[in-house]
């Protein structure tokens, strides 16, 4: 089943483990090309049964209440990316000799024989914000590109859709990752690695493991983060790397760059990797200011994304063009307002502990809101990395006392507010003990390192709320 040419797919039995984003798109597209589909999903809600009928009208089988039994006959697993390898399914694939498919493989197998080449991103966190300065970086040179994957446009749609692209600006989980084996990048980037979803993936070698397959195969540039210092590194995850003749190690720094790496000069971004003699020249891309938020990890993001725009061959002036015209998604790093000389920051994306670090880095005076749900996470090198910089701190959510604890532990002096409260009201009071605790020139960070889902309905409407309380404040 190699090119995905219409006649491979006549009459294959295909199952699609898995209702929902990347299930129901691909049942319907593999109906298209003829095959022969079966859906198994775990659940049989209102919402899968609604699904399913609209499956089942067109002519595909759906089985709910029941995503472990391998139907007889399958040829071929199409899965959604979250499935865990341990389901038990998988294991009845594997004993049938029956490959497995994640969405990004799928819609890699589609491709047209010209299709456009893809420019990768993966990483721990920062994906979507790369991602989307890459298209704007890219747009700005003049080509036709999108960002999709994770966000967006989904992958079947740019892949089989009419519109016509020259690159793809393609955001990776590292779930995804796991189940797309030949997938093979023009070049990519991992931009950090740190723990996470290791229940999914089992261990954290695991997880750089699956991080590391979007290096596979790579044409012209592997980047890694010069500055990230775990193990193992993305640098190391290149190395292990089986690319194409002539690809080369990217590295990106916010020191100096050295030869082959991009990096930071007095304020400006340069480029020693993409320029003729990079022993002696190197080529200034953008200023420090041209990046929104100009915070050291954002600052990292653009220099992935400008080094995966130079392999594609962009030129400096679009990398600024690019960065300049690029602006971040809500809820990340956003500036809402300055109340009586403090700034309020919202930083809701920053569901887990790396996320929150990076950007509790960002200031030199925090009143840092946190809370919510944990997700197995410990709090003590994040308190421990970030306790010179509090000022205070406010607690929400359902575990807020493991960052009580971690902050008792490692830095007692500072002041903490533990709200027990957890009704929607609670964000206007946790903004107010803020502001009692703030002084004027100190950042109040909502940057929670932990899901929302305790006491919102998603990250967005948790930054939504504290935008509001900002406001009333200022009101
Ligand atoms: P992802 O798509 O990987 O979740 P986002 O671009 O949506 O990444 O950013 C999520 C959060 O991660 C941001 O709100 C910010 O707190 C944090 N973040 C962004 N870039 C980085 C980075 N390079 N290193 C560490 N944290 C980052």
């Amino acid at each position: 089943m190699g090119s995905g040419k219409v006649t491979d797919w006549q009459g294959k039995n295909v199952t699609v483990a898995g209702l929902g984003v990347s299930g129901v798109p691909a049942a319907k597209v593999l109906h298209g090309l003829g095959a022969r589909v079966t859906v198994v999903n775990d659940g049989d809600d209102a919402r899968a049964r609604e699904q399913a009928a609209e499956l089942e009208a067109l002519g595909v089988t759906v089985r709910l209440g029941d995503g472990a039994t391998l139907p007889e006959g399958t040829e071929l697993i199409v899965t959604a990316p979250g499935w865990s390898p341990d389901k038990p399914l998988f294991a009845a694939a594997d004993e049938a000799g029956v490959p497995v498919w994640g969405d990004v493989e799928l819609a890699w197998r589609l491709r047209k024989p010209d299709a456009a080449p893809w420019l990768a991103v993966t990483g721990t966190n920062g994906k979507t914000t790369t991602v989307q300065m890459l298209a704007s970086i890219l747009k700005a040179a003049g080509l036709r590109t999108a960002a999709v994957g994770n966000i967006g446009v989904s992958l079947l749609d740019a892949v089989l859709g009419e519109e016509e692209y020259d690159v793809l600006a393609v955001e990776l989980s590292s779930y995804q990752l796991h189940w797309a084996p030949s997938l093979r990048a023009h070049s990519a980037a991992v931009l950090n690695l740190a723990p996470d979803h290791l229940d999914w993936h089992g261990s954290m070698e695991a997880y750089a493991r699956d991080k590391g397959r979007i290096y596979e195969g790579n044409r012209v540039a592997c980047v890694y983060n010069a500055d990230a210092t775990g193990k193992p590194s993305t640098e190391d995850l290149v190395r292990e790397a089986d690319v194409e003749e002539g690809c080369r190690a990217i590295g990106f720094t916010l020191g100096t760059p050295g030869p082959s790496q991009l990096g930071v000069v007095d304020g400006i971004l340069v480029d020693r990797a993409f320029v003729e003699n990079r022993h002696k020249n190197a080529q200034e891309l953008a200023e420090v200011s041209d990046v929104d938020p100009p915070v050291p990890h954002n600052i990292a993001n653009a220099l992935a994304a400008a080094a995966l725009a130079r392999a594609f061959g962009v030129p400096a002036t679009a990398v600024r063009d690019g960065l300049r015209a690029f602006t971040p998604d809500a809820h990340r790093i956003a500036h809402v307002a300055d109340v009586d000389g403090v700034a309020y920051v919202d930083d809701s994306k920053a569901t887990n502990t790396h996320a929150a670090e990076a950007s509790l880095a960002a200031y030199e005076s925090v009143v840092w809101i946190a809370g919510g749900l944990a997700k197995g996470a410990t709090f003590d090198e994040l308190v421990a990395g970030a306790a010179k910089r509090l000022r205070g701190a406010v607690l929400i959510g359902r575990d807020r006392a493991l960052i009580r604890e971690a902050l008792a532990r490692h830095a007692p002096e500072v002041p903490v507010v533990d709200l027990g409260r957890t009704d929607t009201g609670a964000m206007l009071q946790a903004v107010q003990e803020a502001q009692r605790l703030a002084r004027p020139g100190d950042t109040v960070l909502l940057a929670p390192a932990c899901a929302s889902m305790d006491m919102f309905a998603n990250y967005n409407r948790r930054g939504e709320a504290f935008a509001q309380a900002v406001r009333e404040l200022g009101a």
